[in-house]
C-alpha cells in the first residue's frame, strides 16, 4: 500500500507554517485518538497516520527532505532500516509537546508525553564493595599508596563482559521491540490506566543473545579478583570512608561497576596517641634531670627529635613541638607534638639513697614553693584544649 502525502494525511497545504501544522495534528489526534475510538481500527490506523505525518512536517530538516524527495527520501531514519513506522509508544510520547501542559489524556495516560525517561534502557549496576585498610600513624602523616586485593565479580574474562560469544549473537528483543521497555494499558474503574515496566525477556537491555558466553552463561561476569591500589591523602583519620568510583562489583552486560568503599583504621602507635591534628606523648625524667636540666630524645612521626628539658623543669609541664603532628586532610594546617614532662619518683631505694634523701628533703631548696609562673592544673588544661 503506497503512503498518501503527508500534507495531505493532515489537511494542510504545502506551504503551511509551523502553527498550522501543529494545529491540524493536534485536531487529527483528538477525533482518532484510540480513546474515543476503542477498538476502531481504521481510527487507529488514521491516528497513526497522522502521527507520522506530523513527526515529519514538524521537523525543518526532515520537512525538507521529504519536500525534495517524498516518501522515498525518510527511508533512513526512525532507526528501524526500510520504511519509516512509527508505533504507539513515540507517538504518546510526543504528546506533551503537542499539547502543551493541557494535554487532554493525561489522565487516561498517566503523564502522556512527560515519560520520556522512561525511554531510556535500564542501566545494571553493579553493588559497592567495602574494604578496609590498615594504617600507621606514619602513613596517616605523610599518605600512602596500598595495594589491597578485592575479591569480587569482574567481568567476564572470556566476553569482556558481553555475555555473547561473539558479536553476531545479539538480536533486538522481539517483545519490546529494542526499547528494553513494555507499556501495558488496564481498565480501571477510573479509565484507563497505563503503566511502564521492564521487558521480562530482555531485562531492560533491548537485546537479547543468541548464543551466550559459555563461561559466564551470559551473565558477563566472574568471581575473581583484582589487585587495586588506593591513594591514600595525608591526615585521614579511624573510620573515615573514601569511595573509588567504577572498582565495586562490575554489573557485567550493559551494566555499569558500583564503587569500592574504602574504610580506614588506625594502627595504634606504642609511643604517640594521636587527639585529633595533634599527637600526644608522655616523656618521663629522673629528679636529677628535672632539677638540673637535660636533653631528651621524643618519638614523632618523622622519626627522633631532642628536646631540651630547663633547669628546675616540673613535672606535668606541656612541651608544644609545633607543626610535629598530623596534617589536616582537607587544608595545609598540621597538628602539634604535645610532650607531657613526668617526674619519675624512684620507688625502690637503697638505703645509701635513702639517706641522700633525707638530706636533700631538710633543703629549703627542695620545699614545694609555686610562684606566679608555675601554671595551675586548670590554666595547663585550658592551654591544651585551645
Ligand atoms: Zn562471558
Ligand atoms: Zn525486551
Amino acid at each position: 500500500m503506497s503512503k498518501r502525502d503527508f500534507y495531505e494525511v493532515l489537511g494542510v497545504s504545502r506551504n503551511a507554517g509551523e502553527a498550522e501544522i501543529k494545529k491540524a495534528y493536534r485536531q487529527m489526534a483528538l477525533k482518532y485518538h484510540p480513546d474515543k475510538n476503542p477498538g476502531n481500527k481504521e481510527a487507529e490506523d488514521k491516528f497513526k497516520e497522522a502521527a507520522e505525518a506530523y513527526e515529519v512536517l514538524s521537523d525543518k530538516e526532515k520537512r525538507q527532505r521529504y519536500d525534495q524527495f517524498g516518501h522515498s527520501g525518510m527511508g533512513g531514519y526512525g532507526g528501524n532500516g526500510g520504511g519509516h513506522h512509527m508505533n504507539m509508544e513515540d507517538i504518546f510520547s510526543n504528546f506533551g509537546d503537542i499539547f502543551g501542559g493541557h494535554n487532554p489524556f493525561e489522565s487516561f495516560f498517566g503523564g502522556g508525553g512527560g515519560a520520556r525517561q522512561g525511554r531510556q534502557r535500564q542501566t545494571k549496576r553493579g553493588s559497592n564493595l567495602r574494604v578496609k585498610v590498615k594504617l600507621t600513624l606514619q602513613e596517616i602523616a605523610h599518605g600512602a599508596e596500598k595495594k589491597i586485593k578485592v575479591n569480587k565479580q569482574v567481568n567476564c574474562s572470556s566476553c569482556s563482559g558481553t555475555g555473547a560469544q561473539d558479536s553476531a549473537s545479539y538480536h533486538k528483543c522481539s517483545t519490546c521491540h529494542g526499547t528494553g521497555y513494555i507499556r501495558k494499558v488496564t481498565n480501571t474503574i477510573l479509565g484507563q490506566m497505563q503503566t511502564t515496566s521492564t521487558c521480562p525477556t530482555c531485562h531492560g537491555q533491548g537485546e537479547t543473545i543468541a548464543n551466550k558466553c559459555k563461561v559466564c552463561h551470559g551473565e558477563g561476569i566472574q568471581f575473581g579478583e583484582e589487585v587495586i591500589s588506593i591513594q591514600i591523602p595525608p591526615g585521614v583519620a579511624e573510620g573515615m570512608q573514601m569511595s573509588i568510583s567504577g572498582k565495586g562489583n562490575s554489573a557485567g552486560r550493559n551494566g555499569v561497576p558500583g564503587d569500592l568503599i574504602v574504610v580506614i583504621e588506625e594502627i595504634e602507635d606504642a609511643d604517640l596517641k594521636r587527639d585529633g591534628n595533634n599527637l600526644l606523648f608522655d616523656l618521663y625524667i629522673s629528679i636529677p634531670d628535672a632539677a638540673l636540666g637535660t636533653s631528651a630524645e621524643v618519638p614523632t612521626v618523622d622519626g627522633k627529635a631532642k628536646i631540651k628539658i630547663e633547669p628546675g623543669t616540673q613535672a606535668g609541664k606541656v612541651l608544644r613541638l609545633k607543626g610535629k603532628g598530623l596534617p589536616d586532610v582537607n587544608s595545609h594546617f598540621k597538628g602539634d607534638l604535645l610532650v607531657n614532662i613526668n617526674v619519675w619518683t624512684p620507688q625502690n631505694l637503697t638505703s645509701e639513697e635513702k639517706k641522700l634523701m633525707e638530706k636533700l628533703r631538710t633543703s629549703p631548696n627542695f620545699k614545694p614553693n609555686p610562684g606566679k609562673n608555675e601554671k595551675s592544673f586548670f590554666e595547663k588544661m585550658k592551654e591544651y584544649f585551645q
